[in-house]
């Protein structure tokens, strides 16, 4: 049987060696302010302009001992009660999630705290979008904090608003002479993108999805339209077409920095899902290698990934799911189960330890959580909950009033976008 029980926090300070980036021992606040991703980003993520804006924590946070830390954070609570509500998301570390009042995805997150409408702030341990879309969903007196700035999203920073503004404007020049009822594009946007991105899919026709729900989004997209481009994950994006049946070769990926997008006009014309070229930096590490190795130690594994994988990984497993769908397996699962995981290394521990009758690993041997939800250590958490102790909102996301309106249109079309029978 194999439990996972320490914290992966815990893991990677005591042996560095066994994180895919050794600086992931080092705090956060030393990293916050050098551009880039810093600890555990991938070697050849792309580096996005700009980059995610620096947190910032006083040093007297920065060298408080943990039990402190902790201590702040329970007495910030007890004394906030029902004025707060804190937010984890599946991949935050434990140090952290163990004070959230709902832990879940992004969007599971942003409709939980709706059922909150007393809390006045609401503290989101995930990463910058999320933030956002809780700012978008939440009454307009709530406060959204995220507890370090510097804790965006790698992917959803691979499609910046003018490079999507620009490819778009391609696009509809090389499709203007089409004619019927069906737009040429609708645009497409992953949950893990940016509320400009979400507002951009609003004002143009088009919704947002999350690994949940991608194919009944597509559906919906397919009836308005000829053609989806998807933002900015390329493996949800071919994954979800893929096994909606669309051939690959209609599914080119364009490249926003080359002249004509890199595509030959016929295959921009042919297409049916033009896929940005985004990724995971977590998930893009999945392999078949690591899944023939998973069934030659295990006979009999169960090997389940998140579509956030590349698709030879997403094609070698016995299922693909969301977060949401792969703890729904887990718990679906008999006890003397042996299950592989393809995804975000928290989530992961957190299913061994809460199922101890299972044999639960994740497949990628080297230790990789989240880099940059990672940066919401509990430093963090204390100084943003002693500020609103003292009446002060730190490390406020506001999402200015015209871009929340039109994403909240690209929102409420995926909440009315219903599976088909
Ligand atoms: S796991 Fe990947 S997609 Fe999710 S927040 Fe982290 S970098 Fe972004």
């Amino acid at each position: 049987m194999t439990t996972v029980t320490r914290s992966v926090d815990a893991v990677i300070t005591a042996d560095p060696s066994a994180s895919c980036d050794t600086d992931l021992a080092a705090s956060p606040w030393v990293f916050d302010l050098t551009p880039g991703y810093g600890p555990g980003a991938s070697e050849n993520d792309v580096i996005p302009d700009p980059v995610v804006r620096p947190g910032q924590l006083p040093v007297d946070y920065q060298r408080m001992p943990d039990e402190e830390l902790h201590a702040r954070i329970r007495a910030a609570k007890e004394t906030l009660g029902d004025r707060l509500v804190i937010l984890g998301h599946f991949y935050q570390r434990d140090e952290v999630v163990q004070y959230a009042d709902f832990v879940g995805d992004s969007f599971q997150l942003a409709n939980a705290a709706l059922t909150r409408p007393e809390a006045e702030t609401i503290v989101f341990c995930g990463v910058h979008f999320m933030a956002e879309t809780a700012d978008i969903l939440a009454r307009p007196e709530q406060h959204v904090i995220l507890p370090n700035l510097a804790a965006g999203c790698s992917m959803a920073d691979m499609a910046d608003e003018e490079s999507v503004e620009a490819a778009w404007e391609e696009l509809m020049e090389l499709y203007a002479d089409e004619e019927g009822d069906l737009a040429s594009v609708i645009p497409v946007t992953y949950m893990n993108s940016s509320a400009a991105l979400k507002a951009f899919c609003g004002r143009h026709g088009g919704i947002v999805c999350t690994s949940s729900n991608a194919a009944t989004v597509l559906e919906w997209a397919f009836e308005r339209g000829r053609r989806v481009l998807f933002f900015p994950d390329q493996h949800l994006g071919r994954n979800t077409g893929k096994a909606m049946g669309v051939p690959l070769e209609q599914m080119p990926m364009i490249n926003p920095r080359k002249p004509g997008l890199g595509v030959e006009p016929q295959e921009l014309m042919d297409a049916r899902v033009l896929l940005w070229p985004g990724f995971c930096s977590v998930h893009k590490r999945f392999t078949v290698a690591q899944i023939d190795q998973a069934r030659a130690q295990y006979p009999g594994v169960k090997v389940i990934v998140h579509p956030e994988s590349p698709m030879p990984v997403v094609d070698a497993a016995d299922a693909a799911g969301s977060t949401d769908a792969i703890r729904k397996f887990v718990a679906a699962s008999a006890p003397g189960d042996v299950i592989a995981i393809g995804t975000e290394i928290n989530l992961v521990n957190r299913l061994a330890a809460e199922h101890p009758d299972r044999t639960i690993f994740c497949l990628d041997p080297v230790i990789c959580p989240c880099s940059t939800m990672y940066r919401i250590h509990p430093g963090y958490l204390a100084w943003t909950l002693d500020g609103l102790v003292e009446g002060e909102v730190r490390n406020e996301i506001v999402v200015a009033d015209d871009v929340a309106t039109d994403a909240k249109v690209a929102l409420e079309r995926m909440l009315a976008a219903l599976p088909k029978d």
